[in-house]
């Protein structure tokens, strides 16, 4: 008996953008489905580690693909763990993968800047049969069942499908595609599909075997071969594998449709021998979650796959790398607990965590572009390493890249270079935190450093001021706040000016309470104030950023300090009034107003807006009326 069954609303739309969208990249659902046939053959191999009588001496795992011109069909075939009822309407009825979700968010996007071509970039899975197919139908046995418990599923895309009970002589599954006229030309041709496996599936460790009707001397029968060299790519040396194949490979284990910006292929030795094929991304793959928990690489062992994520394999900062390790020292029946504390995979975490971090050196020095890319997507990942590996500490501030008072917009520099280009007397690194270049570059406490071209990193990813603690220094030399505590190296006050001002300095507090101290300067040259922290205070950026996160609640506001310009005329007639007149209301209204606009102009907010207007306008009177 059949029962029909509606797809979930989120699948409908999904199957109408797939049925009626351009697609200039229709053959992927062959990738797509064999893929799942291999999904499917390795789960019953790991199955079967455990439960060998499962198997029932059925271990010829093998794909096949059937082209049948007679009745218009492609179906592909697996002998792998198959499904039961629950597991199709689950599977096949509903988008439970994530990818496939974040394919429909992309189309809509696509669909909605007029470029449906980037559709045909994203694998939807199973769901792609419907591009070719007009009805598909899946046969499907679950490993354990019996003959008899077999299910049918078929559905013409549309917004349902039927289910029915059926037999099945053996464990696995069929996808039946009825081609569309179409497609009919080009996927019942066996030359086609040959191509499409070398293609796509080549390195696949399962074997692909094609079937097709041959006529002989007037005789047709069905001819069976093996189309893939099914020799896991990683298994192979790195001079037998071309480009494209590494490419190919990376789009389906690194859910990315761009090419990855580096390959890592070797062989490891010591206390174990194992295989490494790992890629590091260009940009953010599209299904890249920050902080999703499940990353790390492939784990295969003895060829079957272990583990999909084995996140014991890398540090959770290098979490956008994807590949394949492959160990045939570890036993089969390696669970998660017995990983985590093993001395092997230990041992292959440190190597490849290693070899990672010099790969993302080297293309950072041979492909510049590529690696500021890289570094503007996932920058923030791999900064996270400072906090949890002190052991490649150097190494991971020698990654980073930042914008800098003396460097060109988009032009970013690092640690080694800014060192490189210090001059003799400049001991210390400095650095300004900043919501972006442009504040950065406004901020007046940058003058001094101007004029005596003397570089300041910029510090404007969120993360830079949660990492700072674990970046007090490089390489002996310490990293310093532009706008903190006294900077040595910069000219120093004049005696008199000390002299001249100290009063006018001393009253500050009482005029401004909530300014800590006040000061001259050795920052400014054309502002005539600037607030800075003192030493080991949070910055103000650090505490805007606290802020704007929620997180401030309960910390006390740091007090800041302010620094005044001696040369700065503004700042000169008050200290002659002050000498004159220390008691002018003018003097009040002139350093809160001054304060307020050092805080300005920091890019702060101030507490009460509406008194520096009604100071401002005061002292505007008084202007006009002189
Ligand atoms: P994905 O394979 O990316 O998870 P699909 O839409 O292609 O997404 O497939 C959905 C699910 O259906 C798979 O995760 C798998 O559980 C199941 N499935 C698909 N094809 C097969 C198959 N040949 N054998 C067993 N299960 C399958």
């Amino acid at each position: 008996m059949s029962e029909t069954m509606e797809f979930k609303a989120e699948l409908k739309q999904l199957l109408h953008l797939i049925t009626h969208s351009l697609y200039s990249d229709r053959e992927i659902f062959l990738r797509e489905l064999i893929s799942n046939a291999s999904d499917a053959i390795n789960k019953a191999k790991f199955d079967s580690l455990e439960k060998d009588h499962l198997l029932q001496n059925d271990k010829d795992w093998r794909i096949t693909i059937r082209v049948d011109k007679d009745l218009n069909t492609l179906t592909v075939t697996d002998n792998g763990v198959g499904m039961n009822q629950e597991e199709v309407i689950q599977n096949l009825g509903t988008i439970a993968h994530s990818g496939t979700k974040a394919f429909l968010e992309r189309s809509k996007e696509a669909m909605a800047s007029n470029r449906p071509d980037l559709i045909g970039q994203f694998g939807v899975g199973f769901y792609s049969s419907f591009m070719v197919a007009d009805k598909v139908t899946v046969i499907t046995r679950q490993i354990g069942l019996n003959e008899s418990d077999a299910i049918s599923w078929t559905s013409d895309g549309q917004g349902s499908y039927s289910l029915e009970k059926t037999t099945r002589s053996r464990r696995g599954t069929d996808v039946i595609l009825h081609l569309k006229e179409d497609a009919r030309e080009n996927f019942l041709e066996p030359y086609t599909i040959q191509n499409l496996v070398r293609k796509f599936s080549d390195f696949l460790e399962n074997p692909v075997f094609l079937e097709n009707q041959v006529t002989e001397k007037e005789e047709t029968k069905w001819e069976s071969k093996q189309i893939n060299s099914s020799k896991a790519i990683w298994l192979r040396s790195k001079s037998e594998v071309s480009t494209e194949e590494y490419n190919e490979f990376y789009k389906q284990v690194g859910s990315d449709f761009e090419p990855p910006a580096k390959v890592i292929h070797y062989s490891g030795e010591g206390i174990a021998e194992f295989k490494v094929l790992l890629f590091i991304p260009r940009q953010q793959p599209y299904d890249f979650e920050f902080y999703n928990p499940k990353f790390g690489p492939k784990l295969y062992v003895q060829r079957v796959l272990i583990q999909d994520n084995c996140t014991d394999l890398l540090p959770p900062y290098l979490r956008f790398v994807k590949g394949v390790v492959d160990c045939p020292d570890l036993p089969l029946n390696v669970s998660r607990e017995i990983l985590q504390d093993n001395v092997t995979i230990q041992k292959i975490k440190k190597d490849i965590t290693k070899e990672v971090l010099k790969s993302l050196k080297d293309l950072k020095s041979s492909e510049p572009e590529v690696y500021q890319k890289f570094f503007q997507a996932l920058g923030q990942v791999l900064k996270e390493g400072l906090r949890i590996d002190f052991e490649h500490k150097e190494k991971i501030m020698d990654l980073m890249l930042f914008e800098s008072l003396l460097g060109e917009a988009d032009k970013p520099t690092d640690f080694a270079d800014y060192v490189a280009k210090m001059s003799l007397e400049q001991k210390d690194i400095f650095h300004l935190g900043a919501e972006n270049r442009q504040v950065a570059l406004a901020s007046p406490v940058l003058e001094a450093f101007r004029k005596h071209s003397i570089n300041v990193l910029f510090f404007t990813d969120p993360v830079d001021q949660f990492i700072l603690p674990y970046m007090n220094e490089y390489k002996g030399r310490k990293l310093v706040g532009a706008d903190q505590g006294a900077i040595p190296g910069l000219e120093s006050v004049a005696k008199e000016d000390e002299d001249s001002f100290a009063d006018l300095l001393g009253k500050w507090k009482d005029w401004v309470p909530e300014v800590g101290n006040a000061r001259l300067s050795t920052r400014l040259e054309q502002s005539p104030a600037c607030l800075v922290s003192e030493d080991g205070q949070s910055s103000a950026h650090m505490e805007r950023l606290l802020k704007r996160m929620g997180r401030s609640e309960g910390m006390p506001a740091t007090v800041r300090t302010i620094e005044l310009n001696p040369k700065h005329p503004f700042v000169k007639a008050m200290n002659t009034l002050y000498k004159t007149d220390p008691n002018s209301p003018k003097l009040i209204d002139s350093a809160n107003v001054l304060t307020d606009l050092a805080t300005i102009g920091e890019g702060g907010r101030i507490e009460n807006p509406l008194s520096l207007v009604q100071r401002v306008v005061t002292m505007m009177e008084a202007g006009l009326k002189s």
